[in-house]
């Protein structure tokens, strides 16, 4: 998924994200650390709940690969740091 908008998690409301985000408002965040996650699927018709409910798997997919490319990425670099380190060393000796 790489549209601009998600729906958030707590009162359903599409919203623009950035990054990891996944409610509208901090408010929602508050909210949806006090157990209110997914709350507003419960008013939806079944259908539409299950259908929803795919779509936050979704977007919780992608926050997770972006997630793993991001650490992955920083750890390479930390390697790579870590060569660079040792071949100095071997230099000095
Ligand atoms: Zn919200």
């Amino acid at each position: 998924m790489s549209t601009k908008q998600r729906f958030c998690r707590v009162c359903g409301q599409p919203f623009r994200f950035v990054f990891d985000s996944q409610v509208c408002t901090t408010t929602c965040g508050m909210r949806k650390i006090r157990g209110f996650d997914l709350a507003y699927l419960t008013e939806l018709p079944p259908d539409q709940a299950r259908a929803r409910r795919s779509v936050h798997a979704a977007i919780e997919d992608e926050i997770f690969v972006m997630k793993m490319a991001t650490a992955s990425r920083r750890e390479g670099r930390a390697t790579r740091r870590n060569l660079l380190k040792v071949k100095r060393m071997k230099v000095a000796l």
